[in-house]
């Protein structure tokens, strides 16, 4: 017996083409974006290997040490709150002007445009600690080279492989977006501001103080920009390699993320990446008793500020169902 003729309703080829997902991968990272990468991997890493023995050759002064924190905090926050919480993750509803200025913000990290930094972070979701994650530790292998090969991979390899993740399937939303739009266009000067904005500072305090301006314009760049930007890279880093190699695992995360609690404070709470996994959309990721997670506290006062709503904070119901048996 013949099958029955397919109905023109049907029109399975077009079904098709509508479910499969669009490609992991979109283009490569052209050779100019690529040196430019290396420049801002290294060049801090190397200031920040210099920066102890500098310290005691010419001083650190308070207005160095201010100018460190006050980018460090912005960028960072811009970083946890902003890029994650917010543009990945959607844990909360911003208006627009706020909008603008997380995405601002979080370009002055240095570690992508906020449309690249989105797309990488939800295929790393998507995919956690198995084939298609960008920087899982546990792709060589559970063995001790292999888990060492994969730690570094983790941590910065992963950032000189030039296959780009196709922000078409990950970010659609943010390409759909003008204002965020926006902000990728410009993501060049914002990198340029950030990390020589902090010598304008020092040059511009030092004026008003009537001290010399050149020096403290070119301590305010080292400490203020490139210990600052090398500091909140290897914070942001450890997330993907630490903080999926050691720690405590309260949650069923299906993966290997884990709570490490050593890097709470300066990851502005980031560092509780085992709820993170666990609950993704959460906006706090330290909600247990004790564990401090500083861009919540920054998101609770957006709320009360009104400028952001919708916060997606933990419930105990569904915080209980996923706490672990053990
Ligand atoms: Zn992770
Ligand atoms: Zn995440």
């Amino acid at each position: 017996m013949n099958p029955p003729p397919t109905s023109t309703l049907e029109r399975p080829t077009e079904i098709k083409t509508k479910r499969t997902p669009k490609p992991m991968l979109f283009g490569r990272r052209g050779l100019a974006e690529h040196i430019a990468l290396w420049c801002f991997v290294t060049i801090p890493l190397i200031a920040v290997a210099a920066a102890v023995p500098a310290a005691w050759g010419w001083g650190l002064t308070w207005r160095d040490v201010t100018i460190f924190a006050v980018f460090y905090v912005i960028a960072g926050l811009g970083i946890t709150v902003g890029f994650h919480r917010y543009l990945t993750h959607g844990s909360f509803k911003a208006k627009r002007g706020l909008r603008i200025a997380l995405a601002f913000a979080g370009s002055m990290g240095i570690e992508g445009s906020p449309i690249g930094w989105v797309a990488a972070h939800r295929r790393h979701h998507q995919f956690s600690d198995a084939e298609g994650d960008p920087h899982s530790p546990w792709r060589y292998g559970e063995t001790l080279r292999g888990l060492t090969k994969g730690f570094f991979f983790a941590h910065m390899g992963w950032l000189f492989d030039r296959d780009k993740t196709n922000p078409q399937r990950f970010a659609p939303d943010l390409l759909a977006d003008k204002d965020i739009q926006k902000i990728n266009k410009y993501y060049v000067a914002i990198v340029a501001f950030s990390a020589l904005g902090p010598a304008l500072a020092g040059a511009t305090w030092a004026f008003l103080a009537g001290d010399a301006i050149w020096p403290a314009a070119l301590t305010a760049l080292f400490w203020g920009g490139l210990v600052r930007i090398a500091l909140l890279h290897h914070v942001t880093w450890s997330i993907n390699s630490v903080c999926h190699i050691v720690g405590d695992k309260p949650f069923d995360s299906k993966d290997k993320a884990a709570n490490f609690w050593p890097l709470a404070i300066l990851s502005f709470g980031e560092s509780w990446h085992n709820l993170h996994h666990a609950d993704p959309t959460c906006a706090r990721h330290g909600v247990d008793r004790g564990q401090i997670d500083i861009s919540a506290r920054v998101i609770w006062a957006f709320e009360k500020l009104s400028w952001a709503h919708n916060v997606k904070w933990p419930r105990a119901d569904r915080l209980a169902a996923k706490r672990s048996a053990a």
